[in-house]
């Protein structure tokens, strides 16, 4: 009888030690889970923060030019910029006339892993439709790393300070074709309207993007 006892506790005592260690292994996985999913979460947050946009000047660019666009693309899209040496306007880069330069040619030029926002002061086309080199504002690969923006078509006939409103939203609008936004017609004043040859429109729109093109960018 006696043994029997002993074996009952001794069960017993098997049996709460199960409990207790159950209890206690649970909680530890899920600690361990939520650990690995902390981590997983800080690592987006850096990739976040850490995303950079290199500026690059490409020829000579007024000061004021680089830093406005310096702010306004880490005001509005949160990356951080860093404004990189000036490079010269090679005659590689230049059209078939010799008139002009070509985006294009920056554009693949300056294409690597990293970010880079061209900006230059001289004329720059790309071929539409019947004309080979037809003046744009700005040029941007669509998703891709790497944009150029012109200030030479938005300086005519008006002060300084809608030269560089007209800067920011272009530079703006290239940042957006980079991040895959195609040309919106939802709103007539969001920054991804197609400007059609017309500075007019870039004038109608506000530092903003519609709710679609938000969408698009927040997926
Ligand atoms: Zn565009
Ligand atoms: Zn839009």
């Amino acid at each position: 009888m006696k043994k029997i006892f002993y074996l009952i506790g001794l069960l017993i005592i098997l049996l709460f030690g199960y409990f207790v260690y159950g209890f206690l292994q649970i909680p530890t996985q899920k600690n361990k889970n939520n650990i690995k999913n902390n981590k997983k979460t800080q690592i987006k947050k850096n990739k976040k923060i850490n995303t950079v946009v290199f500026i690059q000047p490409l020829g000579d660019v007024n000061q004021d030019y680089l830093k406005l666009v310096k702010e306004s693309v880490e005001f509005f899209y949160h990356f951080d910029c860093v404004i990189k040496e000036t490079k010269p306007l090679t005659n590689d880069l230049l059209t078939v006339s010799g008139a002009r330069y070509s985006a294009d040619k920056i554009l693949e030029k300056f294409d690597t892993k990293q970010n880079y926002l061209i900006l230059t002061e001289k004329d720059i086309a790309t071929p539409k439709n019947q004309y080979p080199e037809w003046g744009i504002l700005g040029l941007g690969y669509r998703p891709g790393t790497t944009c150029v923006v012109s200030t030479f078509r938005m300086k005519r006939n008006v002060n300084e300070n809608v030269v560089k409103d007209r800067l920011k939203k272009v530079a703006l609008h290239e940042i957006g074709h980079n991040l895959g936004l195609s040309h919106c017609d939802n709103n007539p004043h969001c920054m991804m309207n197609d400007a059609k040859g017309t500075i007019k429109q870039v004038d109608l729109e506000k530092i903003w993007l519609c709710e679609k093109c938000n969408y698009v960018i927040k997926k």
